[in-house]
C-alpha cells in the first residue's frame, strides 16, 4: 500500500478501520475533525445512543473488544409498542430466540473503546481537530481549514455523510453520488432517571410511539436516563416554534412522555434538529490512493438502525479484501465495492422500509397478523425461513440476500394469509436453505438478561 497510509475521520468506520490497518502492521494517521471524545466533556442531554446488532458486534469480537463493549450495552428484547388508543404498551419480541435481542449502546463510549483500540495497535496515531478542507488528489494532499497541509499515499474516506473525500472522488469523475433527503427530520432528547436512579419505562425493550407520519422512540442509557428521539416531517418541526407549540403538541401526541420530561420545551429549544437521508454513491475509489466507507459511502436513513452496523461490517469486509491482495489495492478496492454495493443498496432501501412499518405497521393489524405467521413459520422451518427483521439485524448474510429472501418469504406470506387453503409449509420448505452463521457470531458475545 502506498504511504503515508491516512485514514479521515475517527468515528466507528474510521477508529475501526486503524485498528484493523494497524493489526496488519500499517502505520496509520488518523485526522478527525472534532476533539478527542474521550477527554471532551459533552454536555447534559448529549448521552445519545444507538442499537448495536449482530452486524456490529462481530467485528467487535474480531478485534478483541468485545466484553469491554458489553460492559456498556443494555439489551433490549423487542419493540415496546405505545399505541394511542391502549392504555398499555404491548411488547413485540424482535426473535424467538433467546440471543435474538438488540443492545442499546453510547455512540460516544462505543466510539472511545474503538479509539483505545486504535491506539493500542502501537501503530496509529490519531489527531484531533483537524478538520479537512479539501483533498487534493493529485498532488497527493490533505488541506486543512487552518492552512496546513499533509500528505498521504493512500486516504481512506471515513469522513461521513458530507465526505471531503468522497467530493474529490467525484471531481475526477470516478464517484457519481446523490443524497436524497428524506423531507422528514429528528430532535433527541432526554428523559431522565426517577428520583433513584432508575429508569422510568422499561429498559429491556426500544420504545416507539408511532402515530402514522410520526413517531417517538426511546432507547435506554446505563445511568438510568433515555434518550427519546422524535422523527417527524420537516414542516412538524417549522411547526413547534416556541414552547406553547411544543408542548401543545407534545400533550395530544404523547401525554404520557411529557409528563415525565418537565424541562421538555426547554430541551426542544436547545437541541439541534437534524436532517435525514440517504447517500449512493457509485465509484467509491480512486486508483489505489483513496477509498470511501461508513457513511461517506453508504449513509442511510436510521430506521433499521443499521447505519453504524453497516459501517462497522464494511470496514471488516474492506480489510479482507486489502489483506487478501496486499500487492493489488487498486484490485481490492474494485473487488470491495463490487461485493458491498448491492447490499448496502439494499439496506438503505430496507432502511426507508422499515419506517413506515415503525410508524405505522406496528399498529397495523394486517402487519402484526404477517409478523406472527413469520415467526410462527420460523419456528417450524429455521433452516428455510427468517423473518426480514432478524436476516438484516441477526446474521451477517450479505443484506441483499436478506432483502430478496424477504421479498421471497413475504410473497408466500401474504398468499397464505388471503387463501387458508395455501399449504404454506410445502412453499417455505422449498425455500433454499438459509446461509450457515458466519464463525464469529457468537451468540454469548453480549449479554442478553
Ligand atoms: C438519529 C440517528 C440515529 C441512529 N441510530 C442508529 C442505530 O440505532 N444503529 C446504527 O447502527 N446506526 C444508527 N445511526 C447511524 C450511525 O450514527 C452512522 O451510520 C454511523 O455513525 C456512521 O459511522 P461513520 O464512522 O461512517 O461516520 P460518522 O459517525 O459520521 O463519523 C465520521 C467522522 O468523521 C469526522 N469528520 C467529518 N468530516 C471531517 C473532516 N472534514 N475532517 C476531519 N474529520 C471529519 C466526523 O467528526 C466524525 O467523527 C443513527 C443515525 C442517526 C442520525
Amino acid at each position: 500500500m502506498r504511504t503515508p497510509i491516512v485514514v479521515a475521520g475517527a468515528g466507528p468506520a474510521g477508529a475501526l478501520l486503524a485498528t484493523y490497518l494497524g493489526r496488519q502492521g500499517h502505520d496509520v494517521t488518523v485526522y478527525e475533525s472534532r476533539s478527542d471524545l474521550r477527554t471532551t466533556e459533552i454536555g447534559a442531554g448529549r448521552s445519545i445512543n444507538l442499537a448495536l446488532a449482530t452486524r456490529g458486534t462481530v467485528p467487535l469480537i474480531d478485534v478483541g473488544v468485545i466484553e469491554q463493549v458489553d460492559a456498556i450495552t443494555i439489551p433490549m428484547r423487542g419493540r415496546m409498542v405505545h399505541a394511542v388508543d391502549q392504555p398499555n404498551p404491548e411488547l413485540q419480541p424482535y426473535g424467538t430466540r433467546a440471543h435474538e435481542v438488540i443492545h442499546s449502546v453510547s455512540r460516544n463510549d462505543l466510539n472511545a473503546i474503538l479509539l483505545d483500540a486504535a491506539e493500542a495497535t502501537g501503530r496509529v496515531t490519531i489527531e484531533f481537530d483537524r478538520h479537512i478542507a479539501s483533498v487534493d488528489l493529485d498532488r497527493s494532499l490533505l488541506h486543512f481549514d487552518d492552512g496546513t497541509s499533509e500528505p498521504f499515499g493512500v486516504v481512506f474516506g471515513a469522513d461521513g455523510a458530507g465526505s471531503p473525500v468522497r467530493m474529490a472522488i467525484a471531481a475526477t469523475g470516478a464517484c457519481r453520488w446523490r443524497t436524497d433527503r428524506l423531507g422528514h427530520g429528528y430532535k433527541e432528547l432526554t428523559l431522565p432517571a426517577d428520583d433513584n436512579g432508575d429508569h422510568r419505562l422499561d429498559p429491556n425493550a426500544l420504545h416507539i410511539w408511532p402515530r402514522g407520519d410520526l413517531m417517538l422512540i426511546a432507547l435506554a442509557n446505563p445511568a438510568g436516563d433515555f434518550t427519546v428521539t422524535l422523527f417527524a416531517p420537516t414542516e412538524t418541526f417549522d411547526s413547534l416554534n416556541s414552547a406553547a407549540a411544543v408542548e401543545t403538541f407534545f400533550e395530544a401526541e404523547f401525554a404520557d412522555v411529557a409528563a415525565l420530561m418537565p424541562d421538555l420545551a426547554d430541551q426542544f429549544g436547545a437541541n439541534p434538529t437534524g436532517v435525514l437521508g440517504t447517500v449512493r454513491a457509485t465509484g467509491w475509489s480512486y486508483e489505489d490512493r483513496a477509498m470511501l466507507l461508513g457513511d461517506a459511502a453508504h449513509a442511510i436513513v436510521p430506521f433499521h438502525g443499521q447505519g453504524m452496523n453497516a459501517a462497522m461490517e464494511s470496514a471488516r469486509l474492506l480489510d479482507r479484501h486489502l489483506s487478501a491482495t496486499p500487492d493489488d489495492i487498486a484490485g481490492a478496492f474494485h473487488r470491495y465495492e463490487t461485493e458491498r454495493r448491492p447490499s448496502t443498496d439494499a439496506i438503505a432501501d430496507m432502511a426507508l422500509d422499515n419506517y413506515i412499518e415503525m410508524r405505522a405497521g406496528v399498529v397495523d393489524p394486517d402487519y402484526v397478523a404477517r409478523r406472527t405467521l413469520a415467526l410462527d413459520l420460523e419456528k417450524r422451518h429455521p433452516e428455510h425461513l427468517s423473518p426480514r427483521y432478524s436476516m438484516v439485524m441477526f446474521s451477517t448474510m450479505p443484506y441483499a440476500e436478506a432483502k430478496d429472501r424477504a421479498a421471497a418469504q413475504g410473497e408466500i406470506i401474504a398468499s397464505a394469509i388471503a387463501d387458508p387453503s395455501v399449504d404454506v409449509d410445502a412453499l417455505v420448505a422449498a425455500l433454499p436453505r438459509l446461509p450457515a452463521l458466519d464463525p464469529l457470531v457468537d451468540h454469548d458475545a453480549l449479554s442478553v438478561s
